[in-house]
């Protein structure tokens, strides 16, 4: 039951069902070393069309580097990891095309700060799909109304709370229209007030359909939008599950530490 597909068509007002292709994510027996230190020791994971995968667990057990070998910002050593179609550990696979379907977000956002929200939106367009100027910033506008900051598209990012700055990086890769999305701790680096919007953009996008794979240290989040909760620590998936097993009722005594500390 773990990997029914699941599309969303209900509530999202916002962010347009319509807009999104989901697809999908498997994993199989992953292993990436830097040096001789193993730091993802056989992963096995599979992310359904529209699913929502909360990736929880201590610091320094894998969780951002088994995303950055989703879009192969870090080469595995061994294991395949199918990424919408595309084989993202075959050598012959185009990473550049593959790229383009999945959208990342990160902890820090990266946004060019002699841009403006706007033009922080068009430019990848223009430069990697080769969209127009017009067609670029007409895609731009509608994905910062998306996110809430329609009315802020002039604005330049030192002009913008690290909330605001943090949804034009999801406007950002919104607009490429990728076929999942990775979140490493978006709101990690978040003044607490401005977390809940960037969460409920997140909500709207999970309720919209998109596959999202989330690395977070929100519980309640996860435990409210995750289709599937997964519990990394030493660089092994320790459990996954729903939320209400994982998060509610976990299994393991790693997790149930992990839990003591953090909710
Ligand atoms: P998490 O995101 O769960 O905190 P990471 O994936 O960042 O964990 O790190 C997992 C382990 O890999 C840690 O021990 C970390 O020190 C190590 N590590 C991460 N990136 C590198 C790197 N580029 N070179 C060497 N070691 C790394
Ligand atoms: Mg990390």
């Amino acid at each position: 039951a773990d990997s029914t597909p699941r599309r969303r068509t209900a509530g999202a007002p916002d962010l347009h069902a319509e807009d999104i292709h989901a697809e999908d994510v498997t994993i199989t027996d992953l292993h990436k070393s830097y040096g001789d230190v193993e730091v993802l020791k056989g992963i096995d994971l599979t992310v359904a069309p529209g699913e929502v995968v909360c990736l929880i667990g201590p610091s320094g057990s894998g969780k951002s580097t088994l995303l950055r070998c989703i879009n192969v910002l870090e080469k595995a050593n061994a294991g395949t990891i199918e990424v919408a179609g595309y084989t993202a550990t075959d050598p012959d696979t185009d990473l550049d095309v593959m790229r383009r379907h999945v959208g990342m977000v990160f902890q820090h956002f990266n946004l060019f700060p002699q841009l403006t929200a706007l033009e922080n939106c068009s430019i990848a367009q223009r430069r990697v799909l080769g969209r127009e100027t017009g067609e670029a910033n007409r895609i731009s506008q509608d994905r910062l109304d998306m996110v809430g900051l329609g009315e802020l598209a002039d604005r330049y990012p030192d002009q913008l709370s690290g909330g605001q700055q943090q949804r034009v990086a999801i406007a950002r890769a919104l607009a490429m229209e990728p076929a999942l999305m990775l979140f490493d701790e978006p709101t990690s680096a978040l003044d607490p007030e401005t977390v809940g919007d960037v969460l409920r953009v997140m909500r709207e996008l999970a309720q919209a359909g998109m596959t999202m794979i989330v690395v977070t240290h929100e519980m309640a989040f996860a435990s409210e939008v995750a289709d599937k909760v997964v519990f990394m620590d030493g660089g092994v998936v320790v459990e996954q599950g729903p939320p209400s097993e994982v998060i509610r009722n976990p299994q393991h005594q790693r997790t149930q530490t992990f839990l003591s500390r953090v909710l």
